[in-house]
């Protein structure tokens, strides 16, 4: 199988979210079969629903490509978010990290454990922008055109920061023998 590309949104808004954005980007270039192309620059954006006084979070969106299955990919982005401390409470409340798979090459399906493209993708600013900064000529699977969407996405407060790209910060996982 070839490997197929997979963009991965990632957002922190508990317990240091530089360093668990950091801690996930070398955890998704350690995952088996994969290797991380890109990441987006960091944005800060303020929180989306749930409770009311919770913190703004730190999002990126970086692009893996794959051999895993989109099951075994969100199966280890999980695994990710639980070494991370990840605790589901209150939906949409503080966390300390999530990884949603936003896009598993042109694949669409909806059910619960796994709907693609992400439901609320075309929605969120903190989503589209940094996906459009990795990826500006996007075509979403029956979606119409990444660009156009952005122009549709007010940029709901969202900031990108003014840090160099982290993904170079990145090193490159020890090969197991
Ligand atoms: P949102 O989905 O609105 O971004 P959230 O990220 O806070 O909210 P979670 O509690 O992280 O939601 O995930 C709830 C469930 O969503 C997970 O158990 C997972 O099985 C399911 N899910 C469905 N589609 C996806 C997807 N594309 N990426 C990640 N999780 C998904
Ligand atoms: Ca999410
Ligand atoms: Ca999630």
């Amino acid at each position: 199988m070839h490997p197929l590309r997979a963009y991965i949104g990632i957002g922190s808004n508990l317990d240091d979210p530089l360093a668990q954005v950091r801690a996930a980007l070398q955890a998704l270039a350690a995952l088996p079969a994969s290797q991380l192309s890109t990441c987006s620059p960091l944005y800060r954006s303020v929180p989306v629903g749930g409770p009311p006084g919770q913190p703004d979070y730190l999002n990126a969106v970086a692009a893996l490509d794959t051999r895993l299955s989109a099951d075994q990919l969100l199966r280890a982005l999980q695994a990710i978010e639980a070494a991370q401390g990840r605790v589901r409470e209150l939906r949409w409340g503080p966390r300390t990290l999530d990884l949603d798979l936003l896009l598993y090459a042109d694949l669409v399906r909806d059910d619960a454990w796994l709907t693609l493209p992400h439901p609320r993708l075309q929605e969120r600013a903190f989503v589209l922008y940094p996906l459009h900064d990795i990826a500006p000529g996007l075509e979403l699977p029956g979606g119409g055109m990444l660009s156009k969407l952005l122009l549709k996405c007010p940029p709901q407060g969202l900031e990108r920061l003014d840090s160099p790209t982290i993904a170079g910060t990145i090193k490159p996982p020890v090969p197991t023998p």
